[in-house]
């Protein structure tokens, strides 16, 4: 895994910030440790004791964007990125540079491999009509094309069923080079939960049935299951990025992101006052209240019933979440104690991505790929 490509993209990432708007224009603030992001690696590196990981990258680095965590990720060794579609290969792949390898978990639609082969892109290959096309891709360009395969080993969603890896033929993988054979877990993060070790048994079946090739299982919070679940490649997304890979137990990763959104106006309303667009809300008593730049277009769920915090008092939200703002109940500050042009955190020391997501109704994952292009985006730790 040479680190001698992507020199000038590094000097790119590592830079206060690329973002259009700035800190003083902006709504809300998005903080991005790159640094956390690769103590993660480290630690993941660490349970992994010797087994190599990649990184996965779909959905724009899960939103804290692609380009600038594999920059962070490549200076900890890693080389092996996962995306989810070519469009997201083909990007990281300008932003990286020739020399990593690129994955693409949920194949390549008809049509498009002429296009993967120019930007270098492997597959992740999860079915014999895309075995198909491959092997004839590489009939097309008259060298053998690396690429992953993938069987189902019993999460219904992407990969070869069994019964078509039963049926392959033997020469069905001339022309590729087969890198990876892989399947993906679906209950991982449920340690007890008795799906994972008959997933493991399908898997350990299966890749049996295919050349004979490194073999990937575990996502995130897979690595916690053990080494039994280790193979020869992990793939983890979550943790590197800070979310709790063993829910209901102490999170072992470094919190990344941090996100803090502005005042835009403060005011004082009467008992009884109607709050927000329905008037879902009714002062009960009076009230002072806060209204914040951050709403649904930047990925906070109308509906969330949920919360801000500021100096380590928590003030509710209240009434509908709007497009573009939140108005908050400040009433247990002192009064005049926010203004204007200050910051209230709805992730970070205060409230944690998975808090702030269960009191959203959803998972941190979903958080982090719905936050919005508005914010001013600061890297830090490069
Ligand atoms: C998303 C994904 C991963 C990473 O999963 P995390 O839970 O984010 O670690 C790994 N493998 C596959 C096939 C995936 O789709």
């Amino acid at each position: 895994m040479n680190d001698d490509t992507g020199r000038g993209f590094l000097a790119v990432a590592n830079g206060a910030s690329d973002s259009t708007v700035s800190e003083a224009a902006a709504g809300a603030i998005l903080t991005i440790d790159l640094g956390a992001i690769r103590e993660n690696y480290r630690r993941l590196k660490v349970r992994l004791a010797g087994v190599r990981c990649a990184g996965v990258l779909k959905a724009d680095g899960y939103g804290l964007g692609a380009a600038q965590v594999a920059s962070a990720l490549i200076r900890e060794g890693c080389g092996i990125f996962f995306v989810a579609l070519p469009g997201e290969g083909i990007a990281l792949r300008k932003a990286l540079g020739p020399g990593r390898d690129i994955f693409v978990l949920n194949g390549l639609p008809p049509g498009s491999e002429s296009e993967a082969v120019a930007a270098g892109l492997h597959p992740v290959i999860n079915s014999a009509a895309q075995l198909k096309a491959w092997r004839e891709a590489a009939r097309a360009t008259g060298r053998k094309l690396p690429a992953a395969v993938q069987v189902d080993s019993g999460m219904s969603r992407l990969g070869m069923p069994p019964a078509e890896v039963a049926a392959l033929a033997k020469d069905a993988f001339d022309g590729i080079d087969i890198r990876i054979a892989m399947s993906h877990l679906a209950c991982a993060d449920e340690p007890r939960n008795p799906a994972n070790e008959a997933q493991r048994l399908a898997f350990e079946r299966l890749r049996g049935m295919l050349p004979k090739a490194p073999a990937s299982l575990a996502n995130s919070s897979g690595i916690f299951l053990g080494s039994p679940y280790h193979h020869d490649l992990a793939r983890p997304g979550a943790a590197l990025y800070g979310i709790n890979p063993t829910p209901g137990e102490a999170n072992p990763m470094q919190p990344v992101v941090r996100l803090q959104a502005k005042v835009a106006q403060t005011r004082s309303v009467q008992d009884g006052a109607g709050i927000g667009y329905g008037h879902t809300h009714h002062a009960r008593g009076p009230l002072r209240l806060a209204t914040i730049s951050l709403g649904y277009a930047d990925g906070w769920h109308r509906r969330a019933a949920s919360a801000a915090w500021f100096e380590g008092v928590r003030l509710p939200f209240v009434g509908r979440v709007s497009m573009d703002s939140i108005i908050l109940d400040i009433s247990a500050l002192p009064a005049g104690r926010l203004d204007e042009g200050d910051l209230v955190e709805l992730i970070g020391p205060s409230q944690s991505l998975d808090d702030a997501a269960a009191h959203a109704g959803t998972i941190g994952y979903e958080v982090l790929t719905s936050l919005g292009a508005r914010f001013h985006r600061r890297y830090i730790g490069g």
